[in-house]
């Protein structure tokens, strides 16, 4: 998966623009989501703004190795016996992804020739993604599974609870809550495989002597930049079950 995935936060989403903006119609101005909101969006803003400059530092240093974003994930993918896995260019700017479908991993135009630091690093770390894949790595094992449960709750989960809010239905609510309880144990289980998959670049690149030592420390801060975007997710996808969880737990109480 992309390593810079803006994954679409569910806070931000038009079904929770809808149900934030429902709620506080619905039972005026709620404090308690503004409580757990701000700082959730704040967080998020944070680990955009520090992925942004960090790569952006590391994509203008280049690895005295002198290998680019490509050759070095060839090189650790054989490292692994990985050969049918093919690396790819992908349009856009870090767009980097394994798809294990296809077992091609792509690499962005900014990552693909490019000799940096940061450059590298993502390629090892998509490499990590496929090594994950062939290993049976459980985390990755249960996140793939979550996809589709993930993908029906973050997009009905929202409507459904909204509309069961507004039309007075308990059940609709629930069932919007639990489809929604679906979509952040996703975000949940993304953040163990996309740490195993940092964890498993540095450990490689090391190994294979693809930067210094000096200049794993920089791509280690891209890695952590990186990762610190899906803490964010989570954190917002925990954050909007509260709020909907409260939403609910409010319009039982006015009942009565
Ligand atoms: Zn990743």
């Amino acid at each position: 998966m992309n390593v810079f995935l803006t994954l679409a936060l569910p806070g931000l989403s038009p079904a929770f623009a809808l149900l934030y903006s429902g709620g506080n119609l619905l039972y005026g101005f709620d404090m308690w989501s503004l409580l757990l909101i701000i700082p959730a969006f704040i967080l998020s803003l944070m680990a955009q703004a520090g992925v942004k400059s960090t790569y952006s530092k590391y994509s203008q240093i280049n690895a005295r190795s002198g290998h680019t974003g490509q050759s070095a994930a060839r090189r650790i993918l054989s490292q692994y016996g990985l050969t049918e896995v093919r690396v790819e260019r992908t349009p856009g700017h870090l767009t980097d992804h394994f798809d294990p479908r296809s077992q091609v991993l792509r690499l962005s135009d900014s990552t693909c020739d490019s000799p940096s630091i940061a450059a590298i690093g993502v390629a090892a770390h998509e490499a990590g993604h496929a090594v994950q894949h062939h290993e049976g790595y459980l985390a990755n094992k249960i996140r793939s599974a979550l996809v589709p449960v993930a993908q029906i709750g973050s997009s009905f989960g929202p409507y459904l609870a909204f509309f069961g809010l507004l039309l007075s239905l308990p059940l609709l609510i629930d069932i919007g809550i639990i489809l929604f309880i679906g979509a952040v144990l996703f975000y949940l289980v993304t953040l163990p495989v996309e740490f195993d998959a940092s964890r498993r670049a540095i450990r490689v690149l090391e190994d294979q002597a693809l930067l210094t030592d000096e200049e794993i420390k920089g791509a280690r801060k891209v890695l952590r930049a990186a990762a610190m975007t899906y803490v964010a997710s989570a954190v917002m996808a925990v954050v909007s079950l509260l709020r909907l969880i409260l939403m609910s737990r409010s319009r039982n109480n006015k009942r009565f």
